[in-house]
């Protein structure tokens, strides 16, 4: 099946951290999907061929489908925890929610709220923390599946420092690990993620299960959280004396690598940076959690000069809620009120929520922006008639500024048709006059 859609188009070619002109900018655009494929992106005019139905979209914005590389699925109504740091916020907050997870109809209905908000903001892939049982992280993938997403996701693993409803044993999570891969890695758009909590809540024995579960099966992503607060650090130092820093318990591991996503990195150390490079380990930038929790500021220009790949998380629940415009709006804040802070650019902030998040995960054949060949993963951004979206738009002369009012102002009812593989998984309002 061939469709044309027509529409202002946005997305990034490359990595405008070290490419100029990574923006590709098309104002009168057509976006050629054959199969699911992108066929074509251009110009209307250089794309249009006799005989392919058009769809006029005309009037909004076609951008790549947002990619969301950190967020918990247990957390979705702790959103809005003000006022603590980690490990009190775990403590009052995630734990007893998440201990919450061994109901399952609970999980069921979390699970679908969950996958619908993530499609509802125009997030088309996501990297997900699951629940600490396998029964409710199988309720995230079924849900996601009816939802029509890709969704990496992993059963949380952890045997200490937590609750013990929480805790499971080496072999029992190997067990259920192994079961939940079988089930679910490769199938449809899902895949797996081997996923520690932290190395503060799993012993060496867990660790060992972790390697040898991402031993056994191929393609397995890697999860977890890495110096995101002084407190957690120094006990992550103090349970593992023979690590010269939080990495290297990871790095002992073989949790760590091209296909491994690593949260937070807020205080890393010099060695880390370079050893996150080396290794090719990605980094979730998580800017609206690192601020809710007084964590840090991201140490952006050490990561850009270091060669660490990040991309962004909106790291629900510590964060602020689902939509990528809004995070990326949040890493702007924070690197412009930083010491030494970055001047993040519209392209930047489209490529971290994008392009980027495609490449910590391995999908830079499949997804990410609209280069041919790749899946048709898009989002039909297109403000309401009088709001302050719209009108600033009127006024919007330059790619840049037209994607840095959507980027500031784009919420849920700016998403009118988010697709995955040229299918609609999600439509707002799409025949509301403009
Ligand atoms: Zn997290």
């Amino acid at each position: 099946m061939t469709e044309l859609l027509r529409a202002t188009i946005l997305h990034t070619t490359a990595n405008p951290f070290r490419t100029e002109g990574a923006l590709a900018f098309h104002a009168d655009g057509g976006l050629l999907i054959r199969d699911g494929r992108i066929a074509a992106c251009g110009d209307f005019g250089s794309v249009a061929e006799p005989g392919i139905p058009v769809t006029d979209l005309r009037g909004g914005y076609l951008l790549p489908g947002f990619i969301d590389t950190h967020l918990h699925f247990p957390q979705l109504r702790i959103i809005g925890g003000l006022g603590h740091q980690l490990l009190d916020w775990l403590e009052q907050h995630a734990l007893p929610e998440e201990s919450r997870m061994a109901d399952l109809q609970h999980a069921q209905r979390i699970a679908k709220a969950f996958t619908r908000q993530l499609a509802a903001h125009g997030t088309t892939t996501a990297l997900v923390f699951g629940a600490h049982f396998a029964p409710a992280t199988a309720e995230l993938f079924a849900a996601a599946a009816s939802a029509g997403l890709r969704l990496i996701g992993g059963m949380v693993m952890a045997d200490r420092l937590l609750r013990p409803e929480l805790h499971q044993t080496p072999e029992s999570a190997y067990r259920d690990g192994t079961q939940l891969i079988r089930q679910f890695h490769g199938q449809g758009r899902l895949l797996y993620a081997v996923t520690p909590r932290f190395a503060l809540a799993n012993s060496e024995a867990m660790l060992e299960v972790c390697q040898a579960l991402v031993g056994e099966h191929e393609g397995l992503r890697i999860q977890s959280h890495l110096n995101e607060n002084p407190r957690e650090i120094e006990a992550v130092a103090g349970l593992f004396p023979w690590a010269s820093d939080y990495f290297a318990v990871y790095e002992r591991y073989g949790l760590c690598g091209p296909l491994a996503v690593m949260a937070h990195n807020i205080h890393p150390g010099a060695g880390e940076l370079a050893r996150l490079a080396a290794t090719r380990t990605s980094v979730a930038h998580c800017p609206g959690s690192n601020s809710a929790l007084g964590s840090g500021i991201f140490p952006l220009r050490r990561h850009l000069d270091a060669g660490v790949h990040f991309a962004l998380g909106t790291d629900v629940g510590g964060g602020l809620g689902f939509g990528m415009p809004k995070e990326a709006l949040q890493a702007y804040l924070v690197q412009r009120l930083a010491p030494e802070g970055e001047l993040l650019s519209p392209a930047h902030l489209l490529y971290l929520a994008t392009l980027a998040g495609a490449e910590s995960l391995g999908l830079t054949e499949l997804t990410g922006n609209f280069v041919p060949g790749k899946a048709a993963d898009l989002v039909y951004l297109r403000p309401p008639a009088e709001s302050a979206l719209a009108a600033s738009l009127e006024l919007a002369d330059s790619p840049s500024r037209i994607l840095a009012c959507l980027i500031t102002q784009a919420g849920a009812e700016s998403v009118r048709q988010v697709r995955v593989d040229g299918q609609v998984i999600h439509e707002r309002g799409m025949n509301d006059s403009r």
